[in-house]
């Protein structure tokens, strides 16, 4: 084979593999396999820019970064859908239908109606060429880098596609996603967000198409648009979309009359719960495309559709008591503790308060009877009291001003939502939340060491920090509750496996706010090693790409903290990692010392920030404005032509894609 037939090889085989994993949830390679043909292909595409493909399932990874989203007009409108909420609503509907149509037999197609943000794609020879969002039905933007990166939109069709039509879904993120993401922004001490439709909605418009391809979303399809292609039926429509290769969910069925939808949404009313995802409720369709034609729409919506809305999932229950919780990173969380009761096929004990302001504004009290309902979030919230409810003696709320761990006085920062405690050092929480966050899969990766285990340990006065781990022996452990010779022993061989993770990770471990894994990758990259890191000042380390005042302010701040100073010198002694690997070091070099990079315009054989990252390992430095500092322009396709004027004006020399290539070869 010559590289250009293993190129396609290869892209025909990773598309299956896609296929396999995010339509059809059955994986046949592991994750691992994948990743070693993916970077092949990397390396094939990179070293052969001639064979480039929009749609090869490298560009999956982003890297494009969206300055201002384009305004696209939609070739066909896209409507709202009227909504319905009893049997009445519909069986008047289709007498409405019946009157228009004469007196015919009307089918029905019942879908659920996923719950995220609406989406337009537009295929040509089987190739997606445009991702637009809804925006105000008639124009919306264009996100299709970003789309691009959504695994389960096909960027090359299969089957018997028509050469050009346009498909319409909805993004979506799965709950477990959702809650992973959230997961994720609690260990790095973020704000979580409030729910799966609108971070689906707000990804569509993230500036840098990586992040987009970081987060678990997914394109559910339900309509094409393009008449003329020889389909008689919306259901028909579904198992045709289906066979190209677009995930569309399996639930739709086919209704003779307005009863069996009735049955339909009954049943879904109650199943969605088990759905790996949010619906807020049914869309029947006239199933006839025919049929469908001859309704048309009205000013607002299409006369052979019909929402029918579940009812939302809300309970009355009586709030006994307001405790709180204290994170580690020192926020307190008000919560409210339930007579428990069934909501959304789960039992709710408690319900998310927020913060002070939350509470004040709906006067939630304890005692009250309170309105409580789950959306997407991980636990469900109070959204208001049933004053008629109200005991006699019932009295206002007053917020804690000490934290109940430990008794410091809280603070609550300009502009913030959240009260703290700062005793950053001594209350109890926050020190096992900070051992815990160190254990954790992603950080240390301690095996046979978790998080009840590491608050039995701190209860016993064995720990105090993260530092302390690496001083415990077997016999210290042995006598503790639910310890054993075996499991103590697991225990310490897994504290000392883990002096073997790299150096990002354990930058990461060290639980400093802001610093997730992404950005500790950075930071590890940039500096090599935790003195250079620990020198840095706040104006050095926005120099770094993407780190910005507040990350660069977080880790000054960590590390002028004399205990930290104390904790990493310790963990340096018991030898875990703290300076890039010999290996990592290699694959960077000096070639671009001292040189100053802008990089401008979109790239062919390579993505931007693969682009960048070369600029970096290769020891130069990117620089996101044109200056007389600047060494070179490397400039791809639609660079913008302010900057080309500036770089002429210095006399910055411009360079291709190519030309720099060559220069880092080695
Ligand atoms: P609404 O925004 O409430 O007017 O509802 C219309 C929106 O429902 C459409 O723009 C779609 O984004 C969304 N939707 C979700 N599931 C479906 C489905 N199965 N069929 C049609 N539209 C759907
Ligand atoms: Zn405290």
């Amino acid at each position: 084979m010559n590289s250009k037939e293993k190129i396609i090889a290869l892209r025909d085989e990773l598309r299956e593999h896609n296929y396999n994993y995010y339509v059809l949830d059955q994986p046949i390679i592991s994750d691992y396999e994948f990743d070693i043909k993916l970077k092949e292909l990397q390396k094939l595409e990179a070293a052969h820019p001639e064979f480039y493909d929009a749609s090869s399932p490298t560009l999956r990874v982003g890297g494009q970064v969206t300055k201002n989203f384009e305004t696209i007009v939609h070739e066909h409108r896209m409507y709202s859908l009227d909504n319905s909420y009893s049997k009445e609503d519909l069986e008047d509907w289709e007498k409405r239908i019946q009157r228009i149509l004469g007196n015919v037999q009307v089918e029905f197609t019942c879908e659920l109606k996923y719950d995220g943000a609406s989406i337009s794609l537009t295929y040509e020879e089987g190739k997606l060429v445009k991702a637009v969002t809804r925006g105000d039905g008639f124009q919306g933007d264009d996100v299709t880098t970003n789309i691009k990166t959504i695994k389960s939109v096909p960027l090359q069709l299969k089957g018997d596609y028509p050469p050009k039509f346009d498909i319409r879904g909805e993004i979506i993120l799965t709950l477990e996603g959702f809650a992973k993401m959230n997961q994720e922004r609690i260990a790095n001490g973020e704000e979580p967000y409030m729910n799966p439709r609108n971070t689906a909605s707000g990804s569509l418009k993230l500036q840098d198409s990586a992040l987009v391809a970081q987060r678990p979303l997914e394109c559910l399809l339900y309509s094409i648009e393009g008449r003329g292609l020889s389909l008689n039926s919306q259901f028909e429509v579904l198992e045709k979309a289906r066979s190209w290769g677009f995930k569309v969910p399996t639930v739709a069925q086919v209704c003779k009359t307005t009863s069996e939808v009735m049955q339909f949404v009954e049943y879904w009313d109650v199943h969605r719960h088990d759905l790996p995802y949010e619906t807020d409720g049914v869309v029947v369709k006239v199933n006839n495309l025919r049929h469908q034609e001859e309704l048309g729409y009205t000013a607002k919506a299409p006369r052979w559709a019909m929402a029918y809305k579940f009812k939302a999932e809300q309970v009355a229950t009586v709030l006994h008591e307001i405790t709180y919780q204290v994170g580690r990173t020192g926020a307190i969380t008000p919560v409210a503790n339930l007579e428990p009761i069934l909501l959304a096929g789960t039992t709710v004990k408690r319900a998310s308060l927020h913060n002070a302001d939350q509470i004040a504004k709906l006067d939630i009290r304890e005692g009250d009877t309170v309105f409580v309902e789950k959306g997407g979030e991980i636990i469900p919230k109070i959204i208001a009291v049933d004053f008629a409810k109200r005991p006699g003696d019932s009295v206002l709320t007053k917020y804690i001003s000490h934290c109940p761990e430990c008794g410091t006085p809280l603070i609550r920062k300009e502009g913030e939502a959240q009260h703290f405690c700062p005793n950053y050092t001594g209350c109890p929480p926050q020190i096992t939340g900070r051992i815990q966050h160190f254990i954790s899969r992603k950080a240390m990766d301690i095996e046979g060491l978790g998080g009840e285990t590491v608050e039995l340990l701190y209860k016993e006065g064995l720990i105090q920090n993260y530092a302390d781990l690496y001083i415990l022996t077997k016999e210290q452990i042995m006598p503790l509750e639910r310890m054993a010779e075996k499991s103590a022993e697991n225990l310490v061989n897994g504290v000392e496996a883990s002096k073997a993770i790299p150096f990002e990770r354990v930058l990461f471990a060290l639980g400093i706010r802001y610093v997730g894994e992404t950005v500790a990758k950075k930071l590890a990259k940039a500096y090599k090693n935790i003195d250079a890191l620990m020198a840095a000042s706040a104006e050095e380390l926005v120099a770094v790409d993407e780190i910005g005042d507040r990350i660069a302010e977080s880790v000054v701040q960590f590390f002028g903290e004399p205990s930290n100073v104390e904790l990493v010198s310790r963990l340096k002694t018991y030898g875990l990692q703290f300076s890039l690997s010999e290996e990592q070091l290699e694959s960077q070099t000096d070639l671009l010392k001292g040189q100053t990079f802008v990089v401008s315009g979109v790239f062919e054989a390579i993505s931007r920030n693969d682009l960048k990252k070369l600029i970096e390992d290769n020891g130069g430095k990117v620089s996101s404005s044109i200056s007389s500092k600047t060494s070179f322009l490397v400039a791809g396709a639609n660079m913008g032509p302010s900057k080309k004027t500036k770089a002429e004006n210095l006399g910055v020399p411009i360079i291709s894609e190519q030309e720099f290539l060559e220069k880092v070869e080695k």
